[in-house]
């Protein structure tokens, strides 16, 4: 599943690709991918005669922001879910049977949105209406692990006095925005805490230090443009790099890179967690 660094891959493919685009043509060939309007042609008929002013990410959301003659025209949000990705064509292809909407600028080059598992979701929000109130997953949304919103004393007075193990709480959105699986399991392994550990145990000291090993490792793995272990592509269909080099995530039972210890693996809140249990405690 996309988490924080590859939807900022894509978001970073989509601001590239889109300086001068001018949506001319959207085709919706499966409904569902439209979460609002209810009518997809609805959001094909908001999108068309549009330019791209820019994308934006929160969490794993993008927001593309429209402009009709200039003037504000909506955003245009996006979810990947599991399976999302989108694909830059330059020359005429027929759609493969997962691909769900299709959107052409004025030099006929495409834009086309495959979802193998359909989970992924378009909106189009109109000018001057809050977008969380259309993107309702928005609301509850916690802070970007990035900002300045995000810091040890936040994760403290969050987690104070929580049995969770923080590695449950690492995945929980409302606790922090786009962080999944891969990232947690690598954060908390940089920062030497074991993923069951109880959430409220951890000193400020600590939190900091997680803190600080989950941007690191969010922004390594932006900069090698997302995992390998998805589906993940980007818009060149181009898979990340980042699973080469990763510390713990899907190496149980391998030898730990800095103690040689066999990297344990178990479910965790029903997901999977790797880590040393020499170096995390
Ligand atoms: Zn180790």
């Amino acid at each position: 599943m996309p988490e924080l660094p590859e939807v900022e891959t894509v978001r970073r493919g989509l601001q590239q690709r889109t300086t001068d685009f001018r949506v001319e043509r959207v085709e919706v060939l499966r409904d569902r991918a439209v979460a609002s309007p209810s009518d997809p042609a609805a959001f094909a008929a908001a999108l068309e005669g549009c330019s791209l002013a820019g994308w934006q990410r929160r969490g794993k959301y993008l927001l593309g922001d429209l402009r009709r003659d200039g003037d504000t025209a909506g955003v245009w949000g996006v979810h990947l879910r599991m399976t999302g990705q989108f694909l830059w064509l330059c020359e005429q292809r027929p759609p493969c049977g997962h691909t769900r909407v299709r959107i052409w600028n004025q030099r006929n080059e495409e834009l086309r949105f495959v979802d193998t598992r359909s989970f992924g979701q378009m909106w189009w929000v109109p000018p001057h209406i809050p977008v969380e109130q259309v993107i309702t997953g928005l609301q509850r949304l916690g802070p970007e692990p990035f900002g300045a919103a995000f810091t040890a004393g936040y994760l403290r007075q969050r987690l104070r006095g929580s049995r969770r193990p923080i590695k449950a709480a690492l995945l929980d959105q409302s606790l922090v925005a786009g962080v999944g699986n891969i990232y947690a399991d690598e954060a908390l392994f940089s920062a030497g805490i074991r993923p069951h550990t109880p959430s409220g145990r951890l000193s400020l000291a600590r939190l900091e230090t997680l803190r600080e090993a989950l941007v690191r490792v969010l922004e390594i793995s932006i900069g090698a443009g997302g995992t390998t272990f998805s589906d993940f592509r980007d818009l060149t269909g181009t898979n990340g790099n980042y699973g080469g080099v990763a510390l713990v995530y899907r190496r149980g039972g391998q030898p730990c890179r800095t103690c040689g210890t066999s990297i344990r693996r178990e479910k965790l809140g029903g997901r999977s967690s790797h880590w040393c249990p020499r170096c995390q405690h």
